[in-house]
């Protein structure tokens, strides 16, 4: 069984995913730190991340490589594990530049297909539904007003001993969502047959009973 949940930044989605996975028994895989990894190579090697050609050029020398330790996804960036300096507030505007760039949606389409034709999976990102698993079992769209996402994004990052003030996480954020969802390729925006979960007034618990409701709904039919 294969699940696609995506949605913009800061709407829960890989803390839905991890608690899915876990309820299901099923590998969670976060596409987001693909990009982010991708985004944390050309910052470590001085190369604008909205420069097509320079970007498109270093690409064949990003050795990336997806593992999973007790279910748990680690990436490898030329044979390191980039654990939490993918996670920085500057790493996710990078994430955001190299995603816009159909080179790096290119390049990362056969590492994401290829792990949910192994095994059951949920997917979190922008285009899992409508590009990289089109015929996924379940697809949710999870969102969120800008300013709760902005809200759980900020606690996140201080949990994470990051420092980050609310206002500019917001800001942030109204950037990446309108990259995000106005890129001319693989623009994020719900799947046709996605079910829609607006989260903006439930806590966490609430937000994972309500897509196991639709994962359960959709497996039925
Ligand atoms: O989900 P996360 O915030 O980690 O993603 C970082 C950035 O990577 C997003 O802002 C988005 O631009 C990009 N992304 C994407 N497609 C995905 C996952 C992430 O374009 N499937």
């Amino acid at each position: 069984m294969n699940i696609a949940i995506d949605g913009p930044s800061g709407a829960g989605k890989s803390s839905l995913a991890k608690a899915i996975a876990r309820r299901l028994s099923i590998v969670y895989v976060d596409t987001g730190a693909l990009y982010r990894s991708i985004g944390l190579y050309m910052k470590e090697h001085g190369i604008d991340p909205k420069d097509e050609v320079a970007v498109s050029a270093a690409l064949p020398a990003v050795d990336l490589s997806l593992r999973f330790e007790n279910r748990e996804q680690h990436i490898y960036l030329c044979g390191r594990d980039v654990g939490d300096r993918i996670r920085t507030p500057e790493m996710s505007l990078y994430a955001s530049a190299v995603s816009a760039l159909p080179a790096v949606r290119a390049f990362l389409l056969d590492t994401q297909r290829s792990i949910a034709q192994k095994t059951s999976v949920i997917m979190d990102g922008r285009d899992i539904g409508t590009v990289i698993l089109p015929d996924a079992d379940v697809k949710i769209f999870l969102t969120a007003s800008p300013e709760a996402r902005a809200r759980r994004r900020t606690a996140e990052l201080k949990e994470k001993a990051i420092d980050a003030r609310y206002e500019d996480v917001l800001s942030d954020m109204a950037i990446r969502d309108k990259n995000d969802s106005t890129r001319a390729i693989a623009p994020a925006v719900p799947a046709a047959d996605a079910v829609l979960l607006d989260n903006s007034d439930m806590d966490a618990e609430q937000t994972v009973e309500a897509a196991l409701a639709i994962i359960r709904k959709k497996v039925a039919q």
